[in-house]
């Protein structure tokens, strides 16, 4: 067994399709551009950092890189696979004994030491390190995959820091990871970094009727813009909860006069449909934060005049608008002091902020702003 963790479907949503090449791997040409620049030059890393947005297709392209390091047919300075030979198969089929995937199991929020160097009782004898120094089974060389990596806590980056620091002949490491500085920083030092960069628009819209997140191509015209170019976030944006939320939020946000104690509250019980869990909670106080940011961008668009296919129409933004009577720059001072404390929000929620007191500092803070006698 090569793949460690969790389930092998795609964990940004996208499906890996056998026999692919490098032109099916949408959206990230500049992206496949420097790597086969770097290979076609001979240099190849003992370790990458695929580092993005999640649901952007990083772990695909990072599945097609291992591919090509592992096909019979053809050599490191092509960076190609034939998608035929044994080893290209292997791949496929995800029983490749060269490759090697440790992924998030589905119950946990790190990815555990255990899946790096084994269990207590065969500590070093077994998991990816280990895995990765032995020699090839049939392959040139052995290629491991660390898909969500910014999740590997202390322990286990220690470990895989160890493998990084003296990689083993005929290996390659590829670290998939939401963004460089979730690592470690000596981690990322030993990693040749290529930065993803989010999905247009447009490819979101096509993709999300193509992988059948939805079959009604309206809706997919709708959500697409507000999906920061990934896939992950339209399939939660196309779950009618969070829509609801993101509706009755929009309501709080253009009420007159706005009622931060209220809108607090309200948002805080809005996350018990998450469930106790914590990581969730947070997720979910997560899209409200970032549906403020929303509102606001939009509300700011509005009044710098900006064309309706960038603004959309959302009838409590105009509403909002419409309320804030002759602009002025002193209008647009608040709406960009809205939109900032709405994105200072998001930082602190990341930043493990308990998620009551983020709202209701936040909330207080959007009274305050409104209630100036300009705003
Ligand atoms: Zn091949």
């Amino acid at each position: 067994m090569t793949e460690h963790g969790g389930t092998l479907a795609q964990p940004d949503g996208i499906p890996y399709l056998a026999g692919m090449g490098w032109d099916s791997i949408l959206g990230h040409e500049r992206e496949v551009e420097k790597l086969r620049y770097g290979c076609a030059a001979g240099r190849l890393a003992h370790a990458y950092a695929f580092v993005g947005t999640a649901g952007i297709g990083k772990y695909r392209f990072a599945r097609y890189f291992a591919q090509c390091l592992l096909c019979e047919r053809h050599t490191d300075a092509e960076l190609q696979a034939c998608g035929e030979c044994p080893s290209c198969q292997q791949v496929q089929a995800h029983t490749h004994p060269d490759l090697l995937v440790v992924q998030l199991p589905e119950d946990k929020r790190e990815l555990p030491i255990r899946l790096f160097i084994g269990e207590d009782e065969s500590r070093g004898k077994e998991g990816l390190c280990y895995d990765i120094s032995r020699k090839p089974m049939s392959a040139r060389r052995r290629v491991a995959i660390i898909d969500s990596a910014e999740t590997m806590n202390e322990e286990s980056s220690n470990a895989l820091l160890k493998t990084l620091e003296e990689p083993p002949p005929n290996s390659v490491m590829i670290l998939v990871a939401s963004s460089a500085d979730a690592l470690l920083s000596t981690i990322r030092s030993r990693c040749q970094i290529l930065v993803f960069q989010p999905l247009s628009t447009e490819l979101v819209r096509e993709l999300m009727v193509q992988e059948g997140l939805t079959t009604n191509v309206g809706e997919a015209a709708q959500v697409a813009p507000f999906c920061d170019g990934s896939l992950q976030i339209a399939r939660q944006l196309l779950d009618p909860q969070i829509r609801a939320l993101r509706n009755e939020l929009f309501n709080l946000l253009a009420a007159h006069p706005f009622l931060s104690v209220q809108t607090a509250e309200r948002m805080i019980e809005c996350l018990e449909p998450a469930g106790a869990e914590k990581r969730s909670q947070r997720e979910y106080a997560g899209w409200i934060v970032r549906f403020c940011v929303e509102f606001y961008r939009r509300a700011l668009l509005t009044v710098a005049g900006a064309p309706a296919h960038q603004v959309g129409d959302v009838p409590q933004v105009r509403a909002f608008v419409q309320r804030l009577g002759i602009v002025t720059y002193t209008t647009i001072d608040a709406l960009t002091e809205l939109l900032e404390r709405s994105l200072a929000a998001e930082i602190h929620l990341s930043a493990n902020t308990g998620i009551a007191l983020c709202f209701e500092t936040f909330f207080d803070d959007i009274g305050k702003i409104l209630r100036q006698p300009t705003a």
